[in-house]
């Protein structure tokens, strides 16, 4: 059997380690246009930050490791042209020029994603970055070193990443996004202006509501102008989202109108022979029931490894995602999991919410942070649908507990009663996730009479 991998960095990675493993018969040749694999792109900040000294902590596999499976790594070539009729595929070496063709019975697409770059002009001029991949997360260090004023534009979590990370290195940041709050698509407006205070506490210019217009300057960016104003600056960082990168098979495979691949529970794609999984795909969605682009490194090694799990027959179903993440800035540690009430008002479902302030463990320890929690639950059945935690203390993983709920389809009434632990020096005698339960039953009980 002859395997075809396109791309290698989580999602391609997952899936060559695990087929090497199960198939050792499998002739297995990746295809990646960089000459490195798996870089994690989550450090990239922590990398620009100077917090990640050694980038080589940042890759947990090599091209010569997966050799040493027995792989053929073409490493540099990019995958140009996909025959899905006659199963072939046309590469070009990227540091010779030389074509490469072969064939497959059995493709892994892989390609990820692309940074989105918005149609304005002069995103040409030196010094507008992209933060995807580890050259240009070195670009990105080098340019930076000299620069006084950097503006990032997206305010997502690579963007406010960023920010903390150039702030910390004594720069002047401005953060600039069309919507009126940072981290929108993660967070309610309750959460986010706590990490908009830690910013404008820190000196850091927030331009929220405010669209980028065009980049101005001779040959590197010297101005960033929006429809309220004019930023002066050296450096700029696009962080306004991805797209899949699936141009190779448009019109060959089943697509959302955004280009993410649509898969079903195995991995498959609508041609029987090709599997897809990571960032070039869409992923179902939990909360929703539907396909959603979410791409996260989470999803794409979790289908990875189903992608070589059932790449002969459908064996291991994805149970799906709920698009759970987590992020640190200064001393403050959030998480979300499923919907927020921003996110279910914009896709039309009903949600109520319990919110739940408290101190992350008893006042009569040495130090006691403010936790806030909110659950959203559907009204009629109850489920829980969406979670959202901010506090000084690493509470973080109790969102981990509620993206199970929610995968799980626990109610809220059932959340009161779970058996969790209790010891002081790390929670409270009622978890506040029971009590988050608890205060849900209270306001039913309220409305019944
Ligand atoms: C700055 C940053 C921080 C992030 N932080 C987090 C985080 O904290 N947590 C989290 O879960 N996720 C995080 N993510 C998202 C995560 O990095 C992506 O979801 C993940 O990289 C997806 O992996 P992938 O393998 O599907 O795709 P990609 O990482 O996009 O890799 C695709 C690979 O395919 C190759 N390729 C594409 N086309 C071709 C072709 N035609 N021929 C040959 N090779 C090709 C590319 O060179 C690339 O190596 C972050 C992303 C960024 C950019």
């Amino acid at each position: 059997m002859k395997i075809a991998v396109i791309g290698s960095t989580h999602a391609g990675t997952a899936a060559v380690t695990n087929m090497a493993n199960l198939y050792p018969e499998a002739e297995i040749t990746v295809y990646e246009k960089n000459d490195n694999v798996s870089f994690l792109s989550c450090g990239l900040a922590l990398y620009v930050g100077g917090v990640v000294e050694d980038p080589q902590g940042l890759f947990y596999s090599s091209p010569e490791q997966l050799r040493g499976l027995g792989v053929t790594m073409k490493m540099q070539h990019a995958v140009q042209e996909i025959d899905t009729a006659r199963k072939q595929i046309k590469a070009v070496n990227l540091v010779t020029g030389e074509e490469v063709n072969d064939s497959y019975d059995k493709l892994v697409m892989s390609t990820g994603s692309w940074p989105i770059i918005p149609p304005i002009d002069g995103t040409k001029l030196d010094n507008i970055l992209l933060a995807k991949n580890f050259n240009q997360a070195n670009t990105i260090i080098e340019k930076s070193r000299e620069v006084k004023h950097v503006t990032v534009v997206g305010a997502g979590y690579i963007g406010v990443e960023l920010v903390e990370a150039f702030q910390q290195a004594g720069k002047e940041v401005t953060l600039i996004d069309g919507v009126d709050r940072i981290l929108n698509k993660y967070l309610d407006q309750e959460f986010t202006d706590h990490v908009e205070q830690a910013f404008i506490d820190r000196g850091v210019e927030l331009r929220l509501g405010e669209t980028v217009t065009r980049f101005e300057g001779k040959n590197t960016v010297e101005a960033v102008v929006t429809n309220a104003g004019r930023v002066e600056t050296d450096l700029v960082i696009m962080c306004v989202g991805f797209r899949p990168n699936t141009e190779l098979l448009k019109g060959k495979v089943d697509m959302l109108p955004n280009g993410a691949i649509t898969v079903d529970d195995y991995m498959r794609t609508s041609d029987p022979d090709i599997l897809a999984a990571g960032d070039c795909c869409a992923v179902k969605y939990n909360p929703t029931g539907q396909a959603a682009y979410i791409p996260l490194a989470t999803n794409a090694v979790r289908m990875g490894t189903l992608v070589a799990r059932n790449l002969i027959e459908p064996v291991m179903k994805n149970v799906g995602t709920q698009g759970t993440s987590g992020l640190h800035i200064y001393d403050l540690n959030m998480a979300s999991t499923g919907l927020t009430e921003t996110s279910a008002q914009a896709m039309d479902v009903h949600v109520k919410s319990i919110t739940i302030n408290e101190k992350h463990r008893p006042e009569f320890m040495p130090t006691a942070e403010d936790v806030m929690l909110k659950v959203s639950y559907l009204p009629d059945s109850r489920k829980i649908i969406g979670a959202q935690v901010l506090s000084k203390a690493d509470v973080t993983q109790s969102i981990n507990t509620l993206s199970v709920c929610i995968q799980t389809g626990m109610t809220i009434d059932e959340l009161g009663f779970v058996d969790f632990f209790f010891q002081p020096h790390f929670n409270q005698p009622w978890n506040f996730l029971n009590k988050a339960g608890l205060a849900a039953a209270d306001t039913r009980k309220a409305e019944l009479v």
